[in-house]
């Protein structure tokens, strides 16, 4: 329209003018401009991220596993020291229990560094070493939920997909104001807009889109803060626009609970011979599976149904107390130096066997630690 219209302009704009000015108007209702937006100020933020750097189909699925119950703190902190002891599919499928037990230390969920073996050792077993690149098969192999199969298509192989996260979840639930509460409905609802081309239909990357949704739901789209002048989708957001956005997703209403925190007294027990601490690896379905422990015992617990340790009513008088917590259990682990002849008079049935107190890869617990570090200083 504009094409067709001559009229003299002020000294200074070209007969272009409004040609021009209807493109930057249009553009201001692109999508793709305005997500466009959200990616640069991504780049600019987090391109940083060791798993950003250097990219391949394995890092990807490292670092989504580490990040699925680990805050980007600590896995930023984990992951290349996890990378240079197993830089490849082949390395990690190889890996023994404890070297993997070891090399994932500090990251927590344990069931996440075996899940990750098993993936390796699927992949390298059943498809050459080389992972699938249609979603179907992706999910064939044990271990790739829907998630991880939507990451390694849509972050990894930069391909369509949404990696449908908490953040994401959030974010997505805010930015269209979805009328679901938060958990698998609304994970279909989101999947399916997504699939109908009804949300993030775009030419941009989708690696990019996938990252920057995370970030933002990490920063300044929370759970229970919404920093929306900040953001740089406030313009397109529907929440903002209501200006209520924490109330997007809804959640249900909060059940009275009975799963409150329990108190546990645990007695740690120290026997020591030369360099060396008696220990016992923790069974597969026990918290900190594959990790060692001095021999533990419970002294009093307010979960009575609690069988990670046998029980013991004991006179002896521990050394010191320090306190930790797992799961819903506070701790406060008091423990107790024996000698070898003592110590086989109290109800310990688990194998036990020697292991050097200083050794870089002992695989302690970190209850052990704490109670060895605090003897050595006592
Ligand atoms: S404008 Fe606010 S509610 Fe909307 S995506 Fe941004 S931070 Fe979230």
């Amino acid at each position: 329209m504009f094409d067709s219209i001559r009229i003299f302009l002020p000294f200074g704009l070209s007969n272009n003018f409004f040609t021009d000015l209807a493109k930057e108007e249009n553009s201001q209702d692109d999508p793709a401009m305005k997500l466009q937006g959200l990616l640069t100020w991504s780049e600019n933020q987090f391109s940083d991220l060791p798993w950003r750097r250097n990219r391949s189909l394995y890092r990807t699925l490292v670092s989504e596993i580490m990040l699925q119950q680990t805050t980007v703190a600590t896995v930023r902190n984990h992951f290349e020291r996890f990378l240079d002891r197993f830089p490849d599919l082949p390395s990690l499928a190889r890996a023994t229990e404890e070297e993997l037990t070891v090399a994932w230390k500090g990251l927590g969920y344990y069931r996440r560094a075996r899940n990750l073996k098993k993936i390796a050792e699927a992949i390298y077993r059943d498809h050459g070493g080389e992972f699938p690149q249609d979603r179907a098969k992706l999910m064939e192999i044990p271990g790739i939920g829907p998630y991880t199969a939507s990451a390694l298509i849509g972050i990894g192989m930069d391909r369509p997909a949404l990696a449908v996260d908490a953040n994401l979840e959030r974010v997505i639930a805010r930015l269209f104001t979805l009328p679901f509460e938060k958990g698998p409905k609304l994970q279909t609802d989101i999947q399916r807009r997504f699939d109908a081309g009804e949300i993030f239909a775009t030419d941009l990357s989708y690696r990019s889109l996938n990252e920057a949704l995370m970030d933002l739901g990490r920063t300044y789209c929370q759970a229970r803060k919404a920093s929306c002048e900040l953001c740089p989708l406030k313009l397109e957001c529907q929440a903002f626009e209501a200006r209520v956005p924490l109330k997007w997703p809804a959640t249900k209403t909060a059940l009275p609970t009975t799963s409150v925190a329990h108190e546990l007294h645990l007695l740690r027990v120290i026997v020591k011979k030369n360099n060396s601490v008696l220990v016992y690896r923790k069974k597969t379905h026990e918290w900190l599976a594959g990790q060692f422990e001095v021999p533990t015992f419970i002294l009093a617990s307010t979960d009575l149904q609690l069988k990670q340790y046998p029980r013991l009513t004991t006179d002896l008088k521990p050394l010191f107390s320090f306190t930790t917590g797992i799961t819903k259990y506070k701790i406060k682990n008091s423990v107790l130096v024996l000698d070898e002849i003592e110590f086989e008079k109290l109800p310990f049935t688990m194998p036990s066997e020697w292991r050097p107190v200083a050794a870089e890869d002992s695989n302690f617990s970190t209850a052990t630690m704490k109670a060895l570090l605090k003897l050595a200083q006592s």
